[in-house]
């Protein structure tokens, strides 16, 4: 039987060992190779977001494969055609640019902000602001664009023109924006730092700052967007217009894909044969995630994203009155951070690991960020479940702490 040493030989060791293989998902179940059973919380860190297996989005997957799966971008396809008009009629956005990967997708948004201000104003508008803790990928483009310094130490010299601030902070905000700037990036809820929420004064502020020096404002809803928060996309809880968004994750359920999404007045500077990208918009990609946007573009799904995560969240505060373990719960729909107290700074991978051990999958978002990114079809009757395997969780973790 394939085992986890095979994987130590094999592959690269920049992941840290898996604590387990999971042969089959079903649902928000997944099962290992003797056939144990997890509820999942993880969601493939919120990729899965119609759970696995979903029989529509296997439906659109098999019909698809039956037909043509490539061309490159010589030649155009209809699903890549459908799933742009479907982006288009539910967003701020003119356009589309197809990709595969939230990385790629944010290093579209730079390139296409770089481009456009180049264009209008010349090689000094280039600075790029973007903020600490922020998670935008691991490319060498969106390392440096990130504001997690770990993740570029022995990988430079990195790109210059990146400007980091803190998140949340209108004053730094508005001391550094200025006619040099290009482009402000910023997660909506920043995922991997922490599940930290923008303070939609701060939103606000980016908007305006961004307008007043002619900025595009980049909105990266790699994490949050397609329902995640309980809107299609984040930022459409607010007023705000983003200039570029970029998406991936649950943009394909599982199939990898990721899109920029932008306004008139950026693509129309991505003449031909300033971008591209080899399986970008092919048939089968688009095809999965077209299918994957009519499910979750739906009242009944978004409904669900936030009572369960209105359930998650009650439960949470329960336990933790039980338990103490954390100083706040915060996230919206199903993106939910519990954010350890101080005493336990460092741990949040204990816990994680403990759930693993009750039979429930969930992440970290950090040190100190116990994190759940479930699929977006969970029931009322699986949260009860996971609810329970979490108090047994917690419970252990209190005995070893
Ligand atoms: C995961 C993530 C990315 C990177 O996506 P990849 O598909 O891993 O390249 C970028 N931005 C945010 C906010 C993310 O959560």
């Amino acid at each position: 039987m394939t085992n986890l040493s095979d994987y130590q030989q094999v592959l690269t060791p920049n992941y840290g060992l898996p604590p387990t293989i999971i042969v089959k998902g079903q649902g928000c179940e997944l099962f290992g190779q003797t056939g144990e059973r997890y509820l999942d919380l993880a969601g493939g860190i919120a990729v899965s977001a119609l759970g696995h297996c979903h029989p529509d989005v296997i439906e659109a997957l098999t019909q698809q494969a039956n037909k043509v799966w490539h061309l490159s971008n010589v030649l155009a396809n209809e699903p890549a055609i459908e799933l742009a008009k479907a982006l288009v009629a539910c967003t701020f956005a003119d356009r589309v640019f197809f990709c595969n990967s939230g990385a790629e997708a944010n290093e579209a948004a730079i390139k296409a902000a770089r481009k456009t201000a180049f264009d209008l104003h010349g090689p000094e508008k280039h600075e790029i602001i973007a903020f600490n803790d922020a998670f935008h990928g691991r490319t060498i483009g969106t390392i440096t664009a990130g504001g997690q310094p770990k993740y570029r130490v022995g990988f430079g010299p990195m790109p210059a023109g990146f400007t980091h601030l803190p998140f949340n902070d209108c004053n730094a905000l508005n001391t550094q924006i200025s006619e040099k700037t290009c482009a402000v990036m910023v997660e909506p809820i920043q995922g991997e730092g922490g599940v930290r929420p923008i303070c939609p004064t701060f939103f606000e502020k980016i908007r305006t700052a961004c307008d007043r020096v002619g900025a595009a404002l980049i909105v990266d809803e790699v994490q949050t967007g397609m329902g995640r928060t309980g809107e299609l996309f984040a930022y459409q809880h607010s007023d705000i217009t983003p200039d570029i968004l970029t998406s991936a994750k649950s943009l394909g359920c599982g199939f990898p894909i990721g899109a920029m999404l932008c306004q008139e007045w950026i693509s129309e500077h991505l003449i031909a044969g300033t971008h591209g990208s080899t399986y970008g918009g092919n048939p089968l990609g688009t095809a999965i995630a077209a299918r994957a946007l009519e499910i979750i573009n739906t009242p009944e799904l978004l409904s669900n994203v936030v009572a369960r995560g209105q359930q998650l969240i009650q439960g949470l505060n329960q336990l933790n009155e039980k338990y103490g373990l954390f100083k706040t719960i915060r996230g919206k729909g199903l993106l939910i951070g519990a954010v350890l107290k101080d005493e336990y700074d460092g741990r949040a991978g204990e816990l994680s690991a403990l759930t693993m051990q009750e039979g429930l999958m969930t992440l970290v978002a950090g040190p100190r960020v116990h994190r759940f990114a479930p699929p977006l079809i969970i029931s009322k009757v699986e949260i009860d479940e996971a609810l329970d395997r979490l108090d047994r969780a917690y419970a252990q973790f209190n005995k070893q702490a």
